[in-house]
C-alpha cells in the first residue's frame, strides 16, 4: 500500500476515535477565504481558521518552551494519537488544527531542535513518496510551533501554494528532475543565505516541497523577521498573523473573524516587507 492511502487510512481510523480532530476536519470544509488579487499575477488567500488560534499565538521564547511539555515528544502526545512510521525516524501524524486537507505533522522521533542541518533529502523523500501534497518546513523563528522538536508538515496541494510568482515577497525556487541535484542546489542556497545571516544558527527561511511533472521543486523562503509589528499592536491596530510557510507562498491564516475581515492589500504588503528578506 503507498504511503498517500495509508494517509487516507490513518485519517479515517483516527477520526473516528479523536472527536477534536473530527471536529476540526469536519470545520475544514466550511472553511471562510477571501481572495485577495494584485492585477492579474498575483494572488493572495486569506483563510479563517479559528482553530489555529493557539498555535498563531504560540509564546515561543526559550522560557515559555522549557515550561511547556512538547506536545511533539511521543511520551507527551495524546493517548488516542496514532501515527505511521517514516525511514524508522519520524512519525506521520494528523494535524489536530489543519489548516489543509490530509494536514499532517512528521516529527523525529527524539526531541532536538528545529534546524534543517542534512534533512533535506528526508523532506525530498517525504515528498516523492507524496505527489498529492505538498511537504513543508517552518524555520525556528519563522513560524514553526515547537521551535525545539524538529517535524515537517504536509498537506494536500492548492494552486495558490506553488506559485512562486509572487513579486510581493521573495521565493527561490529549485527545480531538478534528479533528488541528488534539488538536494545540492538547495544546500548552495543554503550557503548564501547563511552567509548573509551570519548571526542566525540557521539562515531565517521556510520551505516548501513538492512534485510537478516528476521534477522535485523546492521553494526557499528567506526570511528576516518572525512576526510582523501588528502581531504585538494593541486595540484596532492589532492583527493577529504569524507567517509561516503556507503565508509566504501566498494563503495567510487568520484566527480571528476581525483580522480575516479588514485585512486588505496594503496590509499585505506592510507585512510580506517585514518579514520577507529581499535577495538581490
Ligand atoms: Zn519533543
Amino acid at each position: 500500500m503507498n504511503l498517500q492511502t495509508k494517509i487516507i487510512q490513518l485519517f479515517s481510523s483516527q477520526r473516528e476515535e479523536w472527536k477534536l480532530l473530527d471536529d476540526n476536519c469536519n470545520e475544514m470544509l466550511n472553511i471562510e477565504v477571501r481572495s485577495l488579487r494584485w492585477g492579474n499575477d498575483v494572488e493572495v488567500v486569506l483563510q479563517y481558521n479559528p482553530s489555529r488560534f493557539i498555535s498563531a499565538s504560540a509564546k515561543i521564547d526559550d522560557k515559555s518552551i522549557k515550561e511547556r511539555k512538547c506536545f511533539l515528544c511521543a511520551e507527551n502526545r495524546p493517548q488516542v494519537q496514532k501515527g505511521i512510521p517514516f525511514l524508522d525516524k519520524y512519525m506521520i501524524l494528523c494535524n489536530p488544527y489543519p489548516i489543509l486537507e490530509n494536514h499532517i505533522t512528521i516529527p523525529l522521533h527524539s526531541h532536538v531542535p528545529q534546524l534543517m542541518g542534512k534533512k533535506m533529502s528526508d523532506m525530498l523523500s517525504l515528498t516523492e513518496m507524496l505527489p498529492n501534497y505538498i511537504v513543508f518546513y517552518n524555520g525556528p523563528k519563522c513560524g514553526a510551533s515547537a521551535p525545539d522538536h524538529f517535524h515537517f508538515q504536509a498537506g494536500l496541494k492548492q494552486d495558490i501554494l506553488l506559485s512562486s510568482e509572487n513579486s510581493l515577497r521573495s521565493c527561490l525556487r529549485i527545480e531538478s528532475e534528479s533528488k541528488e541535484d534539488a538536494e545540492e542546489i538547495f544546500y548552495d542556497v543554503y550557503d548564501f543565505l547563511k552567509f548573509q545571516q551570519p548571526l542566525e544558527e540557521e539562515p531565517m527561511m521556510n520551505i516548501i516541497s513538492f512534485m510537478e511533472n516528476s521534477k522535485y521543486i523546492i521553494h526557499v523562503f528567506p526570511r528576516r523577521l518572525h512576526r510582523p509589528w501588528q502581531f504585538s499592536a494593541e486595540g484596532k491596530a492589532q492583527l493577529l498573523v504569524s507567517p509561516g510557510a503556507l503565508d509566504m507562498a501566498g494563503m495567510f491564516i487568520t484566527p480571528r473573524k476581525e483580522d480575516f475581515d479588514r485585512i486588505d492589500r496594503d496590509d499585505i504588503e506592510d507585512i510580506y516587507s517585514q518579514v520577507s528578506r529581499a535577495i538581490i
